[in-house]
């Protein structure tokens, strides 16, 4: 072929011409939305191939294109996730149609070009364009209106090769320079005064703990000895790290591999002040400010006064990224991967909406002063909810619901019982497990469980039992090689095929709440009696080995989660066997679904209020009733306002949830009637789809 041009659809449907080779200019060629051959492709969302592009009544001429000089066209629509996103088109000067061996080919590239773009389709805005907004994930609640601050924090990726001339004396630089940092950090950390968050701590000895590590150390200086000057071999070593980080299943592990970049490329600052005459200095405005980056460290969210930040957009990580751990802790609003956005300008003004994660680039007064007004809202509205935190969860017709706090990854328990909550729900055990290189002892997991009893005393506890596979991974205990991981060993399967771990694990939980009678035992993935009979053994086991130890036990309660939808029909089965029921709403929607909510092409299909979903769970809220059984459910349902009107109107009474949700639930509790909950629900149980009952409810 002679020209080959990429056009990618912007927020207003237009084409855009992102690349071209053959074509003349490829600045600003926007053909209107549904206009020309490009635009047939993208409407009819099927090819156009044709010998004589100019005598087809769609044709649309852009002269400074220099097209005239093709005579045949074929377009091939660009679709992502059933949307056309653009289309490719080829063109030849003589007259004639590709051939249907090289069209097959043209739809191949097309499919695999799809996913590549879709990363900058929503990003490329003209320079007039206004109000354009980019959706990424959702980092830290809040809404913040400000100008542009770039943070290019990324010079290390940058850094080019050159050789080292003093071996000795380079590693003696390398050796200061991890000095300083490691400084430097103590000092951010310091100026963030005393009453910071554990899981904020927990950062601040994360990027400690990493400076330390004797493998980086070792590798920038077998770098350095491999002849590469200091910049070189730390731009290696951080490389290195940072893939082996990112190839990790576990998404909290893999969201580690930020943390390494930001400080490869903040050691490489702190080596360039030190080593080049002229010091970057940034302009600081005294208006607020958003900051924007590819990745946004601590210390620059920290260079900037807490009352002039409005805002964070990083265009890589998620919300397991520490940027939006800390967002989240100082209350920034925050949007996470966003991608890259061409001809961003420093200055320009922008809204972070943190709430929907969305950014809204160059937004016109209008825009702002809405803004403004949700903003003023919200104000009010946390207002409201501060007022409430001692307050009970009652419904206007006087039916209270308990609400609980789950504790994940990265837990902080003070948090939780900032909110208001009333114990806590779930109790991840696999994060001491996760954040450590080897299988914790029995004395050090009692240690960690204690605080648990001492943050909630005389609460609820729901401590489950280590729940890894899957989607939860070990690093020294990978669990690999297992083609449908979902579905092979993991949770509960994984523990009693490992009695040595769990029975460990149990003498630790029972140790931590000497003397208490809170401790609530959840298993996790439990679908067959032998199963649970295993268990139970096990637990007898625990408790009079510890009694003939002499410790004073008050035996534990012990329940089951309903998360593999096998588990539903045997409830009857073993009532008599388990103390108390948990809804785990978030494995058993995957499971009842067949739909991964960690899989990006499907994630917008999952969805907990599903029909399915609701009758299983009015099914096992009936049983538990028919059998006393307390129940209680502790998967994303408990913090999704629509779902939870449903569940009260089921007659769910106890929730647990992520802290920062707890009190909006509350708010929303207390300005509900069980009376109208019931009445929604009898409406949600006859109808067929979840669009209809997201709307109705
Ligand atoms: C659940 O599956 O709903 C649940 C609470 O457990 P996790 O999200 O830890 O798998
Ligand atoms: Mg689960």
């Amino acid at each position: 072929v002679d020209a080959c041009n990429l056009y990618l659809a912007n927020e207003y449907g237009e084409m855009v011409l992102l690349a071209s080779h053959g074509l003349v200019s490829t600045d600003d060629v926007i053909i209107p939305a549904g206009k020309g051959l490009v635009g047939l492709v993208a409407r009819s969302r099927h090819a156009i191939n044709i010998d004589d592009a100019s005598s087809h009544p769609d044709y649309y001429y852009i002269a400074k294109t220099g097209e005239e000089r093709f005579r045949s066209f074929c377009g091939e629509p660009l679709v992502l996730f059933g949307k056309v996103i653009g289309v490719l088109v080829v063109q030849r000067v003589v007259a004639q149609k590709l051939s249907e061996e090289n069209r097959s080919f043209l739809v191949t590239l097309a499919s695999q070009l799809a996913l590549i773009v879709a990363d900058i389709s929503t990003s490329i805005y003209k320079p007039s364009s206004i109000n354009l907004h980019s959706v990424g994930i959702k980092g830290a609640p809040g809404i913040g209106i400000g100008i542009v601050q770039l943070c290019e924090n990324d010079e290390l990726n940058k850094v080019p090769d050159a050789e080292c001339d003093d071996i000795e004396g380079t590693i003696k630089q390398w050796h200061n320079l991890l000095a300083a940092v490691r400084a430097d950090i103590k000092a951010d950390q310091a100026a963030l005064g005393v009453q910071i968050s554990e899981s904020v701590a927990g950062i601040f000895n994360a990027y400690q703990m990493l400076l330390s590590d004797q493998s980086l150390i070792e590798k920038v200086e077998t770098e350095i000895r491999a002849g590469h000057w200091l910049p070189g071999a730390l731009r290696r070593a951080i490389l290195y790290f940072s893939e082996l980080f990112r190839a990790m299943d576990d998404p909290y592990l893999k969201a580690r591999h930020e943390d390494i970049q930001h400080l490869g490329n903040k050691l490489y600052e702190s080596w360039r002040d030190v080593n080049s005459a002229a010091k970057k200095t940034k302009e600081v405005s005294k208006e607020p400010v958003i900051l924007v980056g590819v990745q946004i460290g601590i210390s620059e969210i920290l260079s900037i006064p807490a009352e002039q930040l409005a805002g964070i957009v990083c265009f890589k990580g998620s919300s397991l990224s520490h940027t939006a751990v800390l967002a989240n802790a100082l209350g920034i609003p925050a949007v996470m991967g966003v991608g890259g956005i061409k001809g961003l300008q420093v200055g320009e003004r922008l809204i972070v909406d943190g709430n929907v994660g969305q950014v809204i680039f160059r937004p016109s007064d209008v825009v702002v002063s809405e803004f403004r007004q949700l903003i003023n809202q919200e104000r009010l509205f946390l207002d409201q909810l501060e007022s409430l935190r001692d307050k009970p969860a009652t419904t206007t017709d006087g039916i209270t619901v308990k609400l609980f706090a789950n504790t994940g990854l990265l837990a902080d328990i003070t948090s939780g019982l900032n909110s208001g909550a009333e114990g806590t729900g779930l109790y991840r055990t696999e994060i001491p497990f996760m954040v450590r290189e080897s299988f914790p002892t029995e004395d050090e997991q009692v240690k960690v469980y204690r605080q648990v009893f001492t943050a909630y005393p005389g609460k609820p506890v729901y401590m489950r039992t280590l729940d890894i596979g899957a989607d939860k991974q070990l690093p020294y205990f990978p669990i690999s090689n297992e083609e449908n991981p979902a579905l092979g060993w993991r949770g509960i399967r994984f523990t009693l095929d490992n009695i040595q771990l769990l029975m460990t694990q149990v003498r630790a939980m029972i140790r931590a709440a000497e003397g208490a009678d809170n401790l609530h035992i959840i298993l996790p993935m439990i679908s067959s009696t032998n199963e649970l009979d295993t268990f139970r053994q096990l637990f007898e086991d625990a408790c009079d080995q510890l009694r003939q130890e002499g410790l004073v036990l008050c035996r534990p309660k012990m329940g089951v989660m309903v998360e593999v939808p096998a588990a539903i029909s045997q409830l009857p089965f073993w009532r008599h066997k388990i103390d108390f029921v948990s809804i785990g709403s978030n494995d058993l929607s995957q499971y009842l679904l067949a739909l991964d909510r960690n899989n990006a092409h499907v994630a917008t299909r999952y969805d907990h209020i599903h029909p399915a979903v609701l009758h299983e769970i009015y099914r096992i809220v009936s049983i538990t009733k028919q059998y006393n059984l307390p129940l209680s459910l502790c998967g994303e349902m408990a913090s999704d306002p629509a779902a939870v009107v449903l569940l009260l109107g089921m007659g769910v009474r106890n929730l647990s949830m992520s802290t920062v949700k707890l009190p909006q639930i509350k708010w929303l509790i207390r300005s509900m009637s069980i009376a109208m909950a019931e009445d929604l629900l009898a409406q949600a149980l006859r109808i067929d789809s979840v669009e209809t009952i997201r709307t109705m409810v």
